[in-house]
């Protein structure tokens, strides 16, 4: 089977890593990333979407590097905060943000919220982009779970440490990497992106 090179759109180390622990077991997808290219551009978010933000990743990107350029926007939307932090997440609490910051402005921003009331889900929205600058695939899911009081455990980034999965009663911060990697947004929106992937690399060589 052909190779394929791609680029993963994200200046973020811990989504990096989970990507491509997910993209692994395909030895035909070349993946470089953002570290490789110096001339890299950090592309402001300025969509209102999760998809908007993710195509504008990697079509901006895959323009500046002439490139094939996979990019991805997630973050997590709280029920009783009416979807907030939602696209905002990774700033949710201001510029200097830092993944505490957020986690403490979450759990103050729910104090009064009761166990059954503070669920909640992170989304995450992947485009890939050619090196003109057209999005060939798009897709999306979801990971639906609970906001805890307190974090637990040390797995994961972001607010994982807050972030209950019912069924197994722990947190993806306890949860750990090869539980995340089938359960997670980024793993569901995976498992629709790879075939979609396969079949275009399939298109290209024929
Ligand atoms: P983005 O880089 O604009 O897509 O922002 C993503 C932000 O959403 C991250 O900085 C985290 O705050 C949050 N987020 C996305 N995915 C995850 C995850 O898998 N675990 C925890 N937090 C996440």
């Amino acid at each position: 089977m052909s190779n394929f090179q791609m680029v993963l759109g994200t200046g973020n180390a811990k989504k990096k890593a989970e990507l491509e622990r997910l993209l692994a077991p395909y030895p035909q997808i070349q993946l470089t990333s953002l570290a490789d290219y110096p001339t890299a551009l950090e592309v402001e978010e300025t969509g209102t979407t999760f998809a908007e933000n993710a195509e504008l990743k990697a079509s901006v990107q895959a323009r500046h590097l002439n490139r094939w350029v996979l990019a991805e926007d997630s973050g997590i939307s709280v029920d009783a905060l009416n979807g907030a932090p939602g696209i905002y997440s990774a700033r949710f609490s201001g510029e200097q943000a830092t993944d505490a910051s957020n986690n403490a402005l979450l759990l103050e921003k729910l104090s009064d919220v009761p166990s059954k009331k503070r669920t909640a889900f992170y989304t995450c929205h992947m485009a890939l982009s050619d090196p003109h600058g057209t999005i060939h695939i798009r897709c999306e899911d979801q990971c639906h779970g609970r906001v805890l009081t307190a974090g637990r455990g040390t797995g994961g980034f972001g607010y994982d440490p807050l972030f209950e999965i019912p069924e197994y009663h722990a947190t993806f911060g306890e949860l750990g990497t090869s539980v995340k990697s089938v359960l997670s947004h980024r793993a569901r929106a995976n498992r629709k992106f790879v075939p979609l992937l396969l079949a275009l690399i399939a298109s290209l060589n024929n």
